[in-house]
């Protein structure tokens, strides 16, 4: 008896468990290379989150809300947003975007920019629409738009490299107009912008943007934004919102992380703006899923802004400091790179700096008949040999373009400048070895 019941029991459990939205999406590089970065690394310049301290302001923010009176802060708030988090966004991008926003309409408060990007594709996109994504790319725009049932539809930014000798720069990364066009069609729902744009810290101009524009409202076509990287722009560039180009606020979500813009990516803390007819179907989304964002750490981040609201465009403002502070930290780990061989890709923003693996290739050997990506391959042997960690350019590439780009790791400079001198002090080691060797 005993026995049938374990046989059935067992017949029952061979039926698929996994969800078929699932396919294809089970591996992620953050989970493998994280995993890495923990066992081996010395160094880590790999995932991007800063090693130095949020500004003082916030902390303190924290604490007053943690200790203060107010024990209703450890309470639930409401769904859509703390209220003075909400309150003060709209405030900051009225400014931002030149146009008046409701709190509760327009502006949206979610999990990290992370789960952000889920609302909108979960709310957006249907089974079979296309959505154009540009690369390289943030990662995960490719599986939650296949969770969402739509075809990410890929364009790259293509490479016209300096003929002078100097170095790169990621404003040598540009879309093709004409290539571009051709991947909108009536099946294509949106495009995901990312500006500046992580891995390469490429800053959109008005031209490209402009074109991308043009192309949404022709096509009738939605933008999903992401501009975590906002105030991380280098060498007195502008950053300019989508959203705030001619015909473009009706048609898109702008992103943002208070985790990128108050260096302290473990709080989670990230918001969508944008008009009520796309809002109202994230939040759709978000009530029906994780309902709301911890209510002390939105308060801490409300009374962020509120400073920076009152400091804007001020020396004193983090906003303006920050930017200053990371191109010292680029140009640095930018002539260290340079000095050991290593090319760096001079990036306009974000936390980031892509850099050419070429004349430490020979030490590293490719595994024949793998499929890993050269890059891959190498920036696991440099962890688990050199103990520097860094992230391969083609993870952020899609399956059929991963081995197009092989030679370049991506370094993340938001790090302390012992951090970044330890880093340097493994590559010129390295360098004095091969020559030697
Ligand atoms: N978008 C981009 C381009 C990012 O680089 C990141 C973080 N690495 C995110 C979104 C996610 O941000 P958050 O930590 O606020 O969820």
């Amino acid at each position: 008896q005993t026995h049938f019941i374990f046989h059935s029991l067992q017949a029952k459990m061979s039926r698929p468990v996994q969800a078929r939205r699932l396919e294809g999406i089970d591996k992620n590089i953050w989970v493998e290379f994280v995993k890495l970065a923990a066992t081996y690394s010395k160094v880590n310049l790999g995932q991007g989150f800063p090693d130095f301290p949020a500004p003082d302001f916030l902390r303190e923010a924290l604490t007053r809300a943690l200790s203060g009176g107010n024990h209703m802060l450890h309470q639930y708030t409401r769904a859509f947003g703390h209220p003075p988090l909400v309150k003060v966004l709209a405030q900051f991008f009225e400014k931002l975007l030149g146009r008046d926003l409701d709190p509760m309409t327009n502006v949206m408060v979610t999990v990290g920019a992370y789960q952000a990007l889920f609302c909108c594709f979960q709310a957006l996109v249907d089974e079979g629409d296309e959505v154009i994504i540009i690369e390289p790319f943030f990662d995960c725009y490719e599986p939650m738009v296949k969770m969402a049932g739509g075809t990410p539809v890929f364009v790259p930014l293509r490479l016209n490299p300096p003929k002078d000798g100097k170095l790169m720069s990621s404003a040598d990364w540009q879309l093709d107009p004409a290539e571009l066009a051709s991947k909108f069609s009536e099946r294509t729902k949106a495009i995901v912008l990312n500006s500046p744009n992580n891995p390469l810290g490429k800053v959109f101009g008005r031209g490209e943007l402009g074109l991308i524009a043009e192309l949404c409202v022709k096509h009738d076509v939605l933008c999903i934004s992401d501009e975590v990287y906002e105030w991380l722009v280098y060498d007195g560039k502008q950053h300019i919102r989508i959203a705030s180009l001619q015909g473009m606020w009706e048609r898109t979500v702008t992103i943002g992380s208070a985790g990128k813009t108050f260096s302290a990516t473990g709080w989670k803390v990230g918001w969508v703006v944008g008009p009520d007819r796309l809002l109202q179907h994230l939040r759709t989304v978000h009530q029906n899923s994780v309902y709301h964002c911890a209510t002390i750490a939105q308060e801490a981040v409300a009374q962020g802004f509120q400073r920076e609201l009152m400091l804007y465009g001020k020396p004193e403002s983090y906003f303006v400091q920050l930017p200053k502070e990371l191109q010292q930290k680029r140009d640095w780990l930018v002539q260290s790179l340079d000095g050991v061989g290593m090319k760096p890709i001079i990036p306009e923003g974000t936390y980031f700096l892509v850099a050419d693996i070429s004349p430490f290739k020979s030490d590293v050997p490719d595994v024949p008949n793998s499929d890993e990506p050269y890059d891959s391959t190498f920036a696991k042997w440099m962890v688990k040999n050199k103990g520097l960690a860094a992230i391969p350019l083609s993870a952020f590439y899609s399956e059929a373009h991963k081995n197009n780009y092989t030679n370049f790791i991506r370094f993340c400079f938001a790090k302390e400048e012992a951090t970044l001198k330890a880093a340097s002090d493994i590559l010129q080691k390295w360098k004095q070895e091969k020559t030697s060797s």
